[in-house]
């Protein structure tokens, strides 16, 4: 089975992480292919090095390298080389940059600058963390910049600052007038990303940020029209629980650009291609959707068994919702 999600950073990686094990413990989809688009929208350039937060937590936690209790970095990291650029007075210093994620850093910014696309780069990156080996493929959303700017008004005026700025260095904290996706008018998906959303047997939307995350990869010329022409059932999974983010400020988010901070604020910006949504239970009696399926699950992926299982309820879903009910089209590796 071709399974395709579009992805943010730490609640799509964990999410998707916890389907690629839900798949290897299911002998009938252990061949499945999993694509997953990310959201590069979070990209900055800092020191002159390309940074692509999403991609990398999604690599990392695919991988097996990532710091589990923060969810994004590496584990047994060190910041011996921030510390000697603060020394020299090199600013941003809100942005944390381990060593080892530096690394990452440094040879995506040279592959980048070798001529390279992003998509190259990053299954390049893919390989040393093993991802072709899961059946995974991680595509950035496009090979153009997008960049997410923030329009705030505080003490120092209205002003748009980096995404990173108002979420890391602000932590959200000044109200979003609204978002910018810098780019987006001259960005087109990357190889493959349309095809992967045509050619899916699935397609899942992670519990990512709404906004940020999903909303900025489905600005990319071409990507909302595919998934609403696609035959393949969209099921999603709600980032919020009675309103409330799991983390993060997926709140404030959705306060910006005037949509309610509910689990059916939050299928309302994908109604017109959504055929499933899994909501916390507590949500479900209050949760009424047009067109698509309704359930509900336990949400929080507290340990990565309960996200298997949430994985798992987002896949089954997807199945029933087939033309045909859960037979697969190809089961099995093949
Ligand atoms: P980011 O790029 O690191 O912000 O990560 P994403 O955009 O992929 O995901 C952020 C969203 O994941 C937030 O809105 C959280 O509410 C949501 N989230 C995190 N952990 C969980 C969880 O255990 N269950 C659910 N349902 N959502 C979660
Ligand atoms: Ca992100």
């Amino acid at each position: 089975m071709r399974i395709t999600a579009l992805s943010g950073g730490v609640g799509g990686a964990r999410f998707l992480r916890a389907l690629r094990t839900h798949l290897d413990r299911t002998p009938a989809l252990a061949g499945s292919e999993l694509t997953i688009i990310g959201n590069t929208g979070d990209d900055i350039t800092l020191f002159g090095l390309r940074v692509c937060p999403d991609l990398d937590t999604l690599l990392y936690t695919l991988g097996g390298g990532v710091h589990e209790g923060q969810g994004w970095g590496r584990e047994e990291e060190s910041h011996r080389v921030q510390a000697e650029l603060a020394a020299y007075g090199a600013v941003p210093q809100w942005f944390a940059l381990g060593d080892l994620d530096l690394g990452t850093h440094i040879v995506r910014s040279q592959w980048l600058g070798q001529g390279h696309s992003l998509t190259e780069v990053t299954a390049r990156l893919a390989e040393r963390w093993g991802l072709p080996e899961q059946r995974v493929t991680l595509l950035p959303m496009s090979d153009s910049p997008v960049e997410t700017h923030v329009v705030l008004e505080d003490a120092e005026g209205r002003r748009a600052v980096h995404f990173q700025e108002w979420w890391v260095r602000l932590q959200a904290a000044v109200p979003a007038q609204r978002f910018q996706a810098v780019g987006m008018d001259r960005a087109t998906p990357a190889p493959g990303v349309l095809d992967a959303i045509r050619t899916a047997d699935v397609v899942l939307l992670p519990p990512s940020n709404p906004v940020v995350s999903i909303g900025i990869i489905l600005g990319v010329p071409g990507v909302r029209d595919a998934l609403r022409g696609s035959a393949a059932p969209v099921v999603g999974v709600s980032p919020l629980i009675g309103g409330i983010p799991v983390r993060g400020h997926a709140d404030a988010c959705l306060a910006a650009i005037g949509v309610e901070s509910t689990a059916a604020g939050v299928a309302g910006l994908y109604e017109d291609f959504l055929d499933g949504w899994l909501v916390s239970e507590q949500d479900a009696a209050s949760v009424r959707l047009p067109r698509a399926r309704v359930e509900g699950r336990p949400l929080l992926m507290t340990d990565r068994d309960a996200a298997a299982r949430l994985a798992g309820a987002a896949l089954e879903l997807a199945l029933e919702l087939r033309p045909g009910g859960v037979e697969l089209r190809s089961a099995g590796r093949d």
